[in-house]
């Protein structure tokens, strides 16, 4: 997308407020809270802008939907006369989002079962997600949290701020704070530099990073004082969320122009949608602006099995798919990982095309993005490495070794069973069994 050859009518933006907006004054319109204040919710405030269809007056009707605001500047980017624009899509329901479907589940990550304090996700072993807000500049509708997200029950304040740093303080182990919700650039600018302060203040805490989807929702709130007071928390990275060449506008670009020169390295997490962007050439469009804007794409996400999305899930073979189309064919950089975040809590599991086509013990057979297939020989000198004489090695079995799969390449166990495997496997018994963690080793007898 060349911005020069495609010009829109009116960016909107930070140079002139979008017809109908037209007679707002321009400070106002480039004002992050008066963009708050002036989002777009019902019936009548949406029904003056686009020209709604029956299923997206029955999904703004509904009782009970997910709460919409979608604040004037990204409205404005919508198709006024058509219901399938990727920008109307993502914020404006159908009656469609009222659907249920098999496997839906309300907590389809199994996010509540990792907290150990409310509004931390304790999923990984060295890095903890921190919802700080249940609010964003507008709503997705396909969200993840939406059990939480919008709520008025569920706000996140000083108290949680308090029990969930107090958590990471007293966990070594955490080393990557993930600071997400809801958006946590809603958040009054003091209100984000004493958690970030509070968080640097931690020794062990070595990278924060920001989840934000204002960016592309509200640009205006990437100003001067924001982006001042982020850069002194470094190193502080920062993932954003696009879905759509449409949403990098000049505004858009600018927002993040200002954050790259700051200094915070930025990524994207966008999300397999059907009928936004389940189409490789829309993706390589997207990946292409975003490399043009600095950002580097970083994951592609198939769709959660969450109430309200089942309309937006697509084939995971639609998202492999995508990825052919990109490996190769374009710059390495921007090929985001694919990843499916595990229902039931498992974490976000990679899949890829398949490139390994076959093996030996001499020869490795792979094949390239144009189907050439070709043979990697494999050394016949080498030398396996010595972790016995290596000081990463030594330090990480001091820690307790290796966990996963991982432990069992390292030697460090044999086998990792499912709970319940032993006693439904009394007969093994000349193997003794003892559990490490949730999983469990078997351990050859004598040993
Ligand atoms: C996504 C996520 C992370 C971070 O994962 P990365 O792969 O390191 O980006 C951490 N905790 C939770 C609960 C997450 O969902």
């Amino acid at each position: 997308m060349n911005p020069k050859e495609d010009k829109p009518k009116e960016p909107p933006g930070f140079e002139e407020p979008p017809h109908p907006w037209h007679d707002v004054p321009l400070a106002q319109w480039n004002d992050w809270r008066w963009q708050l204040r002036h989002r777009l919710n019902t019936l009548d405030e949406l029904g003056r802008i686009l020209k709604l269809a029956p299923e997206e007056e029955a999904g703004i009707s509904a009782q009970n939907h997910f709460r919409i605001d979608v604040t004037p500047y990204f409205a404005a980017l919508m198709d006024p006369d058509d219901p399938t624009c990727p920008i109307r899509r993502q914020v404006i329901p159908t009656a469609r989002e009222l659907d249920g479907f098999e496997a839906a589940m309300v907590d389809s990550l199994g996010e509540d079962a990792h907290s150990p304090v409310p509004g931390l996700v304790h999923r990984y072993p060295d890095r903890v997600l921190m919802l700080v807000t249940t609010l964003c500049a507008s709503y997705c509708r396909y969200c993840t949290r939406s059990r939480i997200v919008g709520g008025k029950a569920a706000r996140f304040g000083r108290a949680h701020y308090d029990a969930q740093i107090d958590y990471i303080a007293s966990n070594p182990a955490v080393r990557d704070v993930l600071i997400s919700g809801g958006d946590p650039l809603v958040l009054a600018t003091p209100v984000l530099e004493d958690l970030l302060q509070r968080l640097r203040a931690i020794p062990h805490v070595e990278v924060v990073r920001i989840g934000t989807r204002t960016p592309i929702f509200l640009p205006q709130r990437i100003d001067d004082e924001l982006v001042e007071m982020l850069k002194r928390y470094h190193p502080l990275w920062m993932n954003i969320h696009v879905n759509h060449p449409k949403e990098l506008t000049p505004a858009a670009r600018q927002a993040c122009a200002r954050l790259a020169d700051a200094g915070i390295p930025l990524g994207c997490q966008s999300v397999l949608l059907a009928g936004v962007n389940d189409c490789p050439n829309v993706m390589k469009d997207l990946v292409h602006a975003l490399l043009q804007t600095r950002v580097r794409p970083y994951y592609l996400y198939q769709c959660d099995m969450v109430p309200g999305a089942g309309h937006f899930r697509t084939p995971v073979s639609r998202g492999i798919e995508i990825i052919e189309a990109l490996r190769g064919h374009t710059s390495g950089f921007a090929v985001p990982t694919y990843v499916i975040d595990a229902p039931g809590g498992g974490g976000k599991v990679p899949v890829a095309p398949q490139y390994l086509i076959s093996q030996s013990p001499g020869r490795t057979v792979v094949r390239n993005f144009e189907g050439f297939i070709t043979t990697y020989t494999e050394p016949t000198c080498y030398e396996p490495h010595d972790a016995s004489r290596c000081p990463a090695c030594q330090r990480k079995r001091d820690e307790g070794g290796q966990e996963g799969v991982a432990s069992l390449l390292a030697g460090e166990r044999v086998a990792i069973a499912p709970e319940g495997f032993v006693q439904s496997h009394q007969r093994l018994t000349r193997i003794r069994w003892r559990p490490i963690k949730q999983a469990l080793t078997i351990e050859e007898e004598g040993e």
